[in-house]
């Protein structure tokens, strides 16, 4: 068994998108993509923003028609009088060769260009079309992402590779054969990249799959091949808890091993469901397993037969939305806050115990204990709650914590002029 628990990241090629960097030393990011037509400026606009608010560090959009291509630079000029620098992503599918040739500002207004190997076009067209965007990517020095996908591989090269394959006296299995393809599909064309002039640190390689077995062995093989930065996640991981779930396993394999640059889990939305919950699951994926640190995380019990009420579990979920609208603010003020780490317990049992390993740790009364909620600050005990505001004392106790154990940005010159 193997019981070293010591991380080492696998040693990439940083490339820079933007004002920040993929790979290399540098931590990893957390990136969405929108689902807005892109053509409908204001839509994505409005949804580029609340993903960039909600933590993710690059947004992909949509780049599938000449309407969505000729207002990519409209996107990028509102996005940036509103304040949002979040460098945008464009996504390219068989007609990517045209929309950055024909739109520049599109082209010079994208950080990133993420091309699918499987979709750039048919037959002899294909390497053609590969070969200008790549060119428009060197002209503008700009980073590309060489993202093969599991359900639009290279039918060319999946054909030739099982034809080759059945030649040999002991084939491999058609799964193998495929998560070969999605390999050598992101290498050749990385390589073919290379030659037409893109720089090793303009490209970033991804093999998405929806199984995470097929996941796991795919990156591990990818990430000894070359030391490209990776993008890591699984394509359309699905819905609700099976999509966190599969997303969280995956990743958690492959990062706890070095590996992965920049990730994004892929959630399906419920109907008119949020967006954003995709960064949420992707910043508690990389927090969780101490990779980076985003916001205070609240530790709360499960629950069982020993709390007869819901209080435990309101409170628990207050706090952390709490949190979560308090660090846009608390991140600018109050630097290191997000390391900050809290509990929410229901009863005596292991309340205590664990409000105690938290930076402030509040244990609720469990059925039949004494109407008291015992606060724990740093491993003592601080004071106790009783009483209908346990609620408001203890995000005041929070806030008196926060203002006093991180310290506070001085106040710039102008801020003080203003003031
Ligand atoms: S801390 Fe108490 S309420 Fe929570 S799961 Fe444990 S025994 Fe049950």
């Amino acid at each position: 068994m193997n019981t070293n628990l010591q991380y080492t990241r696998r040693a990439s090629v940083g490339v820079q998108v933007g004002a920040l960097t993929i790979g290399g030393e540098h931590p990893i990011v957390v990136q969405s993509m929108t689902n807005t037509d892109t053509a409908d400026a204001a839509a994505t606009v409005k949804q580029v923003q609340q993903l960039a608010a909600a933590g993710s560090e690059l947004v992909r959009i949509t780049v599938n028609t000449e309407e969505a291509a000729d207002q990519v630079g409209r996107i990028r000029d509102r996005l940036d009088a509103l304040g949002c620098r979040v460098p945008l992503i464009g996504d390219f599918h068989y007609n990517g060769h045209v929309l950055l040739t024909k739109y520049p500002a599109c082209a010079e207004a994208l950080a990133k260009y993420r091309i699918n190997p499987g979709n750039v076009g048919f037959g002899r067209k294909r390497d053609a079309q590969f070969a200008t965007m790549i060119e428009v990517a060197v002209a503008r020095r700009k980073p590309v992402r060489i993202g093969v996908n599991w359900g639009s591989l290279d039918p060319a090269l999946v054909t030739s590779m099982m034809d080759d394959n059945a030649q040999l006296s002991q084939p491999k299995s058609a799964a193998e054969v495929t998560r070969e393809a999605l390999i050598q599909s992101a290498l050749l064309s990385a390589a073919k990249a290379e030659e037409l002039g893109l720089a090793r640190d303009r490209i970033v390689l991804s093999c998405k799959v929806s199984g995470v077995q097929d996941l796991v062995a795919v990156y591990c093989e990818l990430a000894q091949r070359c030391d490209y930065a990776l993008h890591l996640g699984l394509t359309e991981a699905g819905m609700g808890s099976k999509g966190i779930v599969a997303s969280t396993a995956g990743m958690g394999i492959l990062l706890q091993q070095g590996i992965g640059d920049t990730i994004r889990v892929s959630l399906t939305p419920e109907p008119n469901g949020d967006r954003t919950k995709e960064v949420i699951v992707a910043q508690e994926i990389l927090q969780t397993l101490g990779l980076r640190s985003f916001t205070p995380l609240v530790t709360a019990c499960p629950g069982c037969g020993r709390t007869t009420s819901t209080v435990f579990q309101e409170l628990a979920e207050d706090i952390q939305a709490y949190v979560r609208t308090q660090m846009p603010l608390w991140s600018n003020q109050y630097p290191g806050v997000e390391t900050m780490t809290l509990a929410v317990m229901g009863c005596v049992v292991n309340g205590p115990g664990e409000s105690k390993h938290a930076n402030i740790g509040i244990s609720l009364p469990g059925s039949g204990e004494a109407p008291a909620a015992p606060v724990f600050i740093d491993g003592d005990k601080a004071m106790t709650l009783r009483g209908d505001n346990i609620a408001a004392d203890f995000k005041s106790i929070l806030n008196n914590y926060v203002q006093s154990h991180y310290s506070a940005r001085q106040p710039t010159a102008t801020t003080d002029a203003a003031a």
